[in-house]
């Protein structure tokens, strides 16, 4: 089945990673640069510029989603489209939102998902391999998921000791939720537990990265905001050294069980 990108018109939601081109898929390019129309932010569209020449560019703003999502398919029934969208585009993004809206307007439209690096792949990249087996991701966003339902999802996931992956962790608009999270892991993780901190993951600016302790949290209190993720280790998740130096967490997926090394 040929897919919308070879179609003469259609939609495709594109995640374009942490936005440097070289960590875009090369599907991702591709549709790009097939697209009559591309469809973002700002912040999306700006790492994009190179891929935009002769291009019909519609710039949106946060906050916007439906509204973009709505313009998007009613060009997509005459044009190629691609509406991208930061990371992976089906992980907090677009491609939920878009879909909900096709599938209220009833349009019988080709629809192409491109994935993309989520935060938490490109985060955890960084600071060596906080996780290699089951962990879970969650937003602190309480602008779509009300608080309680966020709270009891915290509580689940620490009780089982899994790594957590915290997206949105916080904003201005509600500088309380991180703190609400960090109790939810002090209840059932120790104080040495692991946490690495990453603004920027593999964006063009550079990173920045952090590893701490749940104990020792409070001190890199100010460093988390809406450009970070945070990784906070399960039971099982050590520090990662070289020498004397931190380079990440390592959370080891069970091999020593089974082989010396
Ligand atoms: N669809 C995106 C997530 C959007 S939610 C994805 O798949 O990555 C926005 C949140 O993602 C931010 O508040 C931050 O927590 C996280 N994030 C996105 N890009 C990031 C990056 N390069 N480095 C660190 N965190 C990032």
């Amino acid at each position: 089945m040929p897919l919308p990108g070879e179609l003469p018109h259609g939609l495709a939601i594109v995640g374009i990673g942490p936005g440097r081109r070289e960590y875009m898929t090369g599907r991702a390019l591709k549709v790009i640069a097939g697209a009559d129309y591309i469809i973002g932010n700002d912040s999306y569209l700006d790492p994009l510029e190179p891929l935009l020449t002769g291009k019909q560019v519609i710039r949106s703003s946060m906050g916007k989603e439906v509204e973009r999502a709505k313009k998007a398919i009613e060009l997509a029934r005459s044009h190629k489209v691609a509406i991208v969208s930061g990371g992976d585009a089906g992980v907090y993004g677009m491609a939920g939102i878009v879909l909900e809206v096709l599938e209220h307007s009833g349009a019988d439209i080709p629809v192409e998902i491109v994935p993309g690096v989520t935060a938490a792949n490109a985060a955890a990249s960084v600071v060596g391999s906080p996780l290699s087996g089951d962990f879970s991701v969650i937003s602190l966003s309480d602008l779509l998921t009300p608080l309680e339902q966020i709270e009891r999802r915290l509580d689940a996931v620490f009780s089982i000791g899994i790594p957590v992956v915290l997206y949105n962790p916080k904003s201005q608009g509600r500088p309380h939720n991180f703190a609400i999270a960090i109790g939810h892991a002090r209840k059932y993780l120790a104080v040495t537990t692991p946490i690495a901190i990453v603004k920027n993951a593999l964006r063009e600016s550079g990173n920045d990265t952090i590893i701490t302790t749940l104990g020792d949290i409070e001190t890199v209190w100010d460093t988390v905001d809406m450009h970070t993720t945070v990784i906070i280790g399960g039971s099982e998740s050590r520090i990662w050294r070289q020498g004397e130096h931190v380079k990440g967490i390592i959370t080891p997926r069970g091999y020593h069980h089974k082989y010396v090394y």
